[in-house]
């Protein structure tokens, strides 16, 4: 196994590869903790999505329900880092749009839009626009189409934990170019958690974000006849629509 540089990603398969419709075999959940401790990913066939927290990972199903990922489930396209934060502050009623900003406050190192930075908020959060795609209706269907089909919601004043990776730009199609994160609510008892990917979110009162600069990324990828036969080449205004 590696060595686990803190902050490092990894990163197994490529978004263009995901957009392509390629969507099975990968590493397994059970390999993760070898690779850190967060992560976000999509399952094969695209069932959903994957939010791996403090070594733990879920599985965020297409119905919405959030339960303990298999780990002999593989992973067609994940990105892990053992995540050991280096910046902290409270993040009241902070956006999506807003996060780079923060990053570009808290000083000249602390990430903007070349580097990546994987990112932690928890806390409450007063609204947040959720989407999980899948599964696939037929094999190799892209992501383009999964993504138009998902099911979205809204969740308003709910305690949670959200990870995710603010990737630069000029990596989009290697990896998702802007803010990509997945958040799930804190199990409660007697409530179900729910969780997904983020489209929109803005905290409440209560919330911290914590967040690195990536200092090496780390790449895998399939190698295969189907892998060869891809168009690999960035679909740029279509992974921008569908991981938007
Ligand atoms: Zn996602």
């Amino acid at each position: 196994m590696v060595s686990k540089i803190p902050n490092d990603i990894f990163q197994f398969s490529t978004a263009s590869a995901l957009m392509a419709g390629l969507a099975h075999n990968g590493p397994s959940c059970g390999q993760l903790p070898g690779y850190g401790s967060h992560g976000i990913g999509t399952f094969g066939s695209m069932n959903g999505e994957l939010l791996f927290l403090d070594g733990k990972p879920w599985q965020m199903l297409p119905s919405g329900k959030v339960q303990p990922a298999d780990p002999e489930t593989s992973l067609p396209f994940v990105q892990v880092t053992k995540f050991s934060p280096e910046y902290e502050v409270d993040a009241p009623e902070l956006k999506k749009r807003g996060l780079l900003e923060m990053f570009e406050k808290a000083g000249p190192h602390a990430g903007g839009k070349n580097s990546f930075v994987p990112f932690v908020v928890k806390g409450t959060f007063k609204s947040l626009y959720l989407r999980i795609a899948g599964p696939q209706q037929h094999p190799d269907q892209d992501l383009a189409e999964v993504a138009a089909n998902a099911r979205k919601w809204r969740l308003e004043n709910v305690k949670g934990t959200m990870f995710g990776i603010v990737s630069p730009e000029w990596m989009q199609g290697v990896s998702i170019g802007g803010v990509h994160c997945h958040f799930m609510t804190e199990p409660e008892q007697g409530k179900d958690a729910e969780g997904g990917h983020v489209l929109d979110f803005e905290t409440g009162d209560e919330a911290e974000l914590q967040w690195a600069v990536t200092g090496r990324y780390h790449l895998g990828f399939p190698r295969d006849d189907e892998w060869e036969k891809l168009d690999l080449t960035a679909d740029i205004a279509g992974l921008n629509k569908a991981e938007g």
